[in-house]
Formats: structure tokens, sequence, C-alpha cells
């Protein structure tokens, strides 16, 4: 297998400093050689030279200066393209909060330009399904959060309710009732992407929680069918499924930081299990020799269990911010991500 076949691929990706941070004088500890893949994390409070670096090496990096083309082809074009071909996929954003996953993933509006990942991957959909001849497509989206480890369907009417977990010997696991709009183009999936961040925010409000501690999963599902050709005419068509999750977790940040107590910290716990569950099952995946997969350890796990390992494409994209007054978080996130690649 080639190294962009692999099932998991991890990607590091910093952001700039931004101005708050230019502003205040930070200095900027993170160090990237993109040619090599290697990121070299500088302790601006080391006592000792042997604590003063650490140096991570990746298939892929993207620095301060890359652009979000440049990510989206990179990391998520072949994703999304076994996605049309029938195979499912993920693509995960994981970091602190305030490093640049919801950039990475859905990004701006405007310039074109800024778009992430999401939206990326909704006109290379259409574009590669228009271009497409003899091939009938049926496309849906659905789109929900996972917090505090309850479900929450962000394209229902209802915002009050959360849903269950339900498992089928033919369907596996799933969400009992998820919305699930089909969509006929570009603009239509765009709609669903709108009401589902209003409805994002709106219940974090009424629920007086906030949405960096909550992991959110827009699905893209790929119907194709296909009459192969010598087919007799009566033959039933081909029909294959994809299945594309495009994840923007909750910040990985350690929530002592934050000074949690009560309902807050037993959140926070909840989180760090689902992200330490992902991590468990991915580093299981990668090392190839565990036969138990923890999947059901956690919601966001089980979910995502048939489009994570066996013959599925995941990549992680771990973000990192480059200021002085971030390196244990930085340090940690260089951890799970190193824990994750393939050796
Ligand atoms: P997260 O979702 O991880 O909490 P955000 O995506 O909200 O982080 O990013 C935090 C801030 O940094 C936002 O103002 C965002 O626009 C900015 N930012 C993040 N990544 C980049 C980048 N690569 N280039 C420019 N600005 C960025
Ligand atoms: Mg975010």
């Amino acid at each position: 297998m080639s190294r962009n076949d692999e099932c998991v691929q991890v990607i590091v990706r910093c952001r700039p400093l931004f101005g708050k941070e230019l502003a205040e004088g930070r200095q900027r500890i993170v160090e990237m050689d993109t040619s090599r893949g290697e990121v070299v994390l500088k302790n601006p409070k080391a006592s000792h030279p042997s604590e003063a670096e650490r140096k991570f090496t990746f298939d892929r990096i993207f620095d301060w200066n890359c652009t979000q083309r440049e990510v989206y082809d990179g990391a998520a074009a072949r994703i999304v393209d076994a996605a049309i071909e029938g195979y499912n996929g993920t693509v995960f954003c994981y970091g602190q909060t305030g490093t640049g996953k919801t950039h990475t993933m859905e990004g701006k509006d405007e310039p074109p330009e800024l778009r992430g990942v999401i939206p990326s991957a909704f006109n290379h959909v259409f574009d590669a399904i228009d271009g497409s001849e003899g091939r009938n497509y049926l496309i849906r989206a659905s789109f929900l959060e996972i917090y505090n480890e309850n479900v929450r369907d962000l394209l229902a009417k209802d915002q009050s309710k959360t849903c269950d977990l339900k498992e089928d010997p033919d369907k596996g696991v799933y969400v009992k009732d998820l919305t699930s709009f089909v969509v006929k183009g570009v603009g239509e999936i765009n709609n669903v992407l709108k009401v589902g961040k209003k409805n994002r925010s709106v219940g974090a409000t009424l629920m007086n929680a906030d949405s960096s501690r909550s992991h959110s999963i827009f699905t893209i599902t790929v119907e194709c069918s296909q009459r192969r050709a010598g087919d007799p005419p009566d033959a039933e068509p081909h029909i294959t499924v994809g299945k594309l999750n495009l994840v923007d977790l909750a910040g990985s940040e350690r929530q002592a930081k934050t000074g949690s107590t009560g309902d807050r910290l037993k959140e926070a716990t909840k989180i760090n299990l689902s992200l330490s569950t992902l991590g468990n099952v991915i580093s299981a995946l990668v090392d190839g020799k565990s036969s138990h997969i923890p999947y059901r350890d956690s919601k966001l796990t089980r979910l995502l269990q048939d489009s994570l390992g066996g013959n599925t494409k995941t990549v992680m994209i771990a973000n990192l911010g480059p200021a002085d007054y971030n390196f244990d978080e930085t340090m940690s996130t260089l951890r799970y991500a190193n824990r994750a690649k393939n050796i």
C-alpha cells in the first residue's frame, strides 16, 4: 500500500499568531519544516538544554502560510473522492480551542478562498456528480452534535430533544429518527449547514453550554446507482453508498486550567472520555495488531464505527496554536497526533 492509501493519515496544521498575541509580544514556539514534515516545539520554560525542544515528524504538515485550498487538496480531497466512489471516510479536526478547528472545517463564506473543508467538499461532490455520465446520484445531508455524551439532531424541528443510538444487524449503529435532507445542489446543502449552525448556537444558549465543548458531525451520504455496460436492460442497477463524516471535535484543552467544578467538571470528564477513546481507537487501528478496537467506549466512536478502520479512510488534522503560553496544550496535541499516526 502506498503512503497515500493508508487508512489513517495524521496531518498537523499550525495557525499564525493572531492580532492579540502579536500585540502582547508573544513568541512563536513552533517551527515547521514542511518539506520534511518536521515540527519542532520549543519549551519557553526549559531549565535544562535537554528539555529545550522536542521534534515530531508527520506525513504532511501545514504551516501558518498555507491556504485553505492547500489544506483541502492535501488533507481532505482524497477522502471526499473515496466517498463519491462508495467508501466511508472521516475528516477530524482535533486541537485546543482557538487553534483553528472551525477555521479549517468551515472557514469563512467570503472571500471564497477562505472557505473551509465542509463547503469545499460540497463543491467537490456536486462538481464530480454533475460531470458523471450513466450514473444517478442521491445526496443526503445530516448534521448532529454530541454534547455531554448526548446526541442532538441539529436539523430537527424540536431542538429540546436528544436522540438515542440504536443498533441493528443490517444498519449497524445509527441515530434513531435523525433528520436527513436530500439535497440537489450546492445551494441546498449550504442551507442545511446554515440551519444546523444556527440551531447549534441556539441550543448552546438554551442549555447554557459552550459549543467548544461539543463535537459536531456533518455527514454527506452519496448513493450512486449505475447500469453497467453489457447488463441486460431489465437488470437491477448496481448501487453503492459512501458516507463522508466531517467532524469538528470539542476543544482538547485540559479543564483544570479553566477551574471547572461540579457539572462543568463532569462534562469535561465526558469530553475527555470521547477524545481519549477516539485516540485509543485510532491508535489500535494504526497499530493493526489489536484484536479489540474500543469503539463502544464513547458515543462518538460508536457512531463513527462504520467509518473508522476496515475499508474506510480517515484523516486527523491536528491544529496547533504557535504561541508560547500554549506550550503545554500544544505538546499534548502533538503527542496525541503522534500516537495516532502510522509507524
Ligand atoms: P477553534 O475552532 O479551534 O476554537 P477557530 O477556528 O475558531 O478555533 O480559530 C480561532 C481564531 O483564529 C479565529 O478568529 C480564526 O479566524 C483564526 N484562525 C484560525 N486559523 C487560522 C488560520 N490558519 N489563518 C488565519 N486565521 C486563523
Ligand atoms: Mg471551533
